[in-house]
């Protein structure tokens, strides 16, 4: 067993071969919380961090589906279980050829500090497929859904495991797997979050992730006696975290320059309006490219480009794992950026998140900036047990709490001089929530 921080990344890199992504995530927060290891005794000697690296299970299993051809397909869908600690095993589930257990590893790890950075009864998982959304018609995508949840079911429980939508799983995704649920159980208990309103679902659940990013940057800023006003702000992606995003730096006077997909940038040097904005929604609402935008002739399209060249003072990457890799990290420092704040889960790479870090400039790692979405879920589920909705200004002011107290730990745990080193400050304050609730329940 792990003496040394090189004696942990070797036992934990042999046991998980071939996962890139989860060993990425898993050293960067063993980096940061090993002082605190090794000043509480007892967190090495129940190996905490050994046992939050090993999910408490990974279940893999066969997805099949028929098209609308009549051809049967064969997908394979995941639910990783990783702790339930602090409650019922919570987090997204994603569809995308991309999904592997590697992946999903490491978007459970790292939802078991987001989760227990928002001080909400939630523990941790990660699920959802390598199925390839895109190109399907809707009833596909019905089956898909109704043929993963044949399996996830037994998984599922209103305390026991509550997944919610994650990259293109969002309500009505999470319908039709509700939909299913309660045919196979017919039980109607809350084991899905980010339902469709009608089936009870959170007001502001939707915006919840991209709004709570915002309003930890203005946390950020107001740090340093700064605002949002004006500030030059390129967003990656153009999914649900992005585009909200994007309205509420708008709303908050920030000037969004540029956005993105996976065809291209769009830029607009004045910064998009409302309407431009409402425009992109309705484009991708209809899952058409950024590259059909023509509400106005300002706006500049960059095929395969991505946006990390548009000169900004914030950066919000919120499209996806390792997007930004050293050198775009370079450009975006090269052209002015002095404020990162990732609305996707790592989005950086380890190279580029250090040299954010050796620069100096201001930086907050997903964890702690995109726990908006996964905090709101946590309310729906209150929300659920009492049979109840609470109202969209309440859950606003509660989400603007919550950012603010998350941006506190990072602060009261990441200070370093003048400086804060967010990525600290997460990491040893989500860990020490966990830590101190696994050191309770003894070996188990
Ligand atoms: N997929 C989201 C995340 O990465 C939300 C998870 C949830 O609401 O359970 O935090």
């Amino acid at each position: 067993m792990s003496q040394s921080l090189e004696d942990f990344q070797q036992w934990f890199e042999q046991r998980n071969p071939n996962a890139p992504e989860f060993q990425q995530a898993v050293m960067e927060v063993a980096r940061c919380i090993w002082p605190e290891l090794e000043a509480h005794p007892r967190y090495h000697s129940f190996r905490v961090l050994e046992r939050l690296t090993e999910p408490d299970r990974t279940i893999s299993f066969r997805v099949c589906w028929e098209d609308d051809n009549g051809e049967v397909r064969v997908n394979r869908g995941y639910r990783v279980q990783l702790s339930n600690a602090l409650g019922p095993y919570k987090g997204g589930l994603r569809f995308h050829p991309s999904v592997n257990e590697s992946v999903l590893k490491f978007l459970a790890f790292e939802q078991t500090f987001k989760n227990a950075l928002t001080g909400l009864p939630m523990g941790s998982g990660k699920g959802g497929a390598d199925f390839d959304p895109h190109g399907k018609s809707d009833r596909e995508i019905m089956r898909f859904c109704q043929a993963y949840m044949l399996e996830l079911h037994r998984h599922l429980g209103a305390d026991v495991d509550i997944p919610a939508g994650d990259i293109n799983v969002g309500p009505k995704e999470i319908g039709y797997l509700k939909g299913a649920f309660q045919r196979i159980k017919n039980n109607t208990g809350s084991v899905l979050t980010g339902k469709p309103p009608s089936s009870g679902g959170s007001e502001l659940r939707l915006e919840a992730t991209g709004y709570g990013l915002v309003l930890f940057v203005v946390n950020m800023l107001e740090r340093i006696d700064d605002h949002l006003q004006d500030k030059k702000v390129v967003i990656s992606g153009a999914g649900n975290v992005a585009l909200h995003a994007a309205d509420k730096v708008r709303t908050l006077g920030g000037k969004v320059v540029a956005l993105s997909d996976s065809h291209g940038t769009l830029t607009c040097e004045a910064g998009f309006t409302a309407d431009d904005l409402d425009a992109i929604h309705e484009l991708k609402s209809g899952r058409h490219s950024l590259e059909s935008f023509m509400n106005n002739d300002q706006a500049k399209w960059h095929k395969n480009e991505q946006p990390w060249s548009v000169p900004c003072d914030i950066a919000l990457p919120c499209a996806t794992q390792n997007e930004l890799d050293e050198s775009s990290a370079n450009k975006l420092l090269d052209n002015g950026c002095w404020l990162v704040a990732e609305g996707a889960n790592m989005p950086c790479t380890d190279k580029a998140q250090r040299l954010f870090q050796d620069k100096g400039i201001l930086y907050a790692p997903g964890k702690a900036s995109n726990a908006g979405g996964v905090a709101i879920s946590g309310l729906e589920i209150t929300q659920n047990r009492m049979g109840m909705s609470y109202q969209r200004d309440h859950l606003e002011q509660r989400l603007e709490e919550i950012m603010r107290r998350i941006h506190q730990q990072c602060v009261e745990f990441g200070q370093e001089h003048e400086h804060i080193d967010y990525v600290k400050g997460a990491n040893i304050a989500g860990f020490k929530r966990v830590a101190e609730t696994l050191v309770s329940f003894g070996i188990t």
